[in-house]
């Protein structure tokens, strides 16, 4: 074999090895489920082989059925436990867990057609310019194909409103959370002060080791086409709101990233 043709085929094989080695994490991290699919929440959480029940691992939830990626899963048992062993009776249970792109569109189409009121507005008579509309939605709802949600990496705790966490039981939760969540491996994504994004979500935590994957591919995949996020007829809206998409997906706390 002449040397060119040596460097040829050792490349070749570099390449060969470089993609296998791709596919192999690809499929750590998503799965049998295509990488964009799996990102935008276009899969079935039931049918996934890397996803876990809740109800299995013994953690409490609101009684409908829950399932988180099984890392996430057992961190958040982990998690759990800890809580009941510093607060024996203090309530604690996952509102929320994953979400499909489906789920989170009947959520998004709901708001923006008024057949669910937003802080007890009817926003399709309220707010008639659309891209103020959006924003309006956008303050604690994501698009689809846009949520944390869609990863199985996040939930959402308890109660969904600023005021549950400001006193009592609320407030007990929050606080144990803050100070000890991160060492389960767990974050707040929307904080208070960030200056942009959804509003501060004191119930929403992520499972970082597994979530910031997720964002960084998630923001490759915008990269490659963000037409197919802003496209006419995805949903209600979306070819106004699905260019705020990137914005509102990074616009994160630190220690989430
Ligand atoms: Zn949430």
């Amino acid at each position: 074999m002449k040397a060119s043709q040596a460097i040829i085929s050792g490349s070749l094989l570099l390449l060969f090895l470089l993609r296998c080695a791709c596919e192999g994490n690809d499929r750590t991290l998503f799965g049998a489920a295509p990488p964009a699919d799996y990102l935008t929440g276009r899969f079935n959480p039931s049918g996934h082989e890397l996803f876990v029940s809740l109800a299995d691992l013994g953690i409490p939830t609101n009684g409908r059925p829950h399932r988180l990626r099984r890392e996430a899963a057992a961190a958040l048992k982990e998690l759990y436990a800890a809580f009941r062993r510093d607060h024996p009776k203090a309530p604690f249970w996952v509102q929320s867990s994953t979400r499909t792109y489906n789920d989170q569109k009947y959520i998004w189409n709901g708001k923006w057609t008024g057949r669910v009121r937003v802080g007890g507005r009817d926003l399709s008579r309220e707010i008639r310019d659309p891209v103020k509309r959006a924003v309006e939605i956008l303050r604690y709802s994501s698009m689809p194909g846009t949520s944390r949600h869609h990863w199985g990496t996040d939930i959402d705790l308890n109660v969904l409103s600023d005021a549950y966490y400001a006193k009592g039981a609320g407030a007990l939760l929050y606080r144990w959370m803050a100070e000890n969540a991160p060492r389960y491996g767990f974050c707040q994504p929307y904080t208070a002060g960030r200056g942009a994004g959804y509003c501060e979500e004191k119930w929403h935590w992520s499972y970082v080791p597994l979530s910031k994957q997720f964002l960084s591919r998630w923001n490759s995949v915008y990269r490659e086409n963000p037409g197919a996020f802003s496209r006419a007829g995805l949903f209600s809206g979306s070819e106004i709101a699905g260019k705020l998409a990137a914005e509102y997906m990074n616009a994160i706390h630190d220690a989430c990233r």
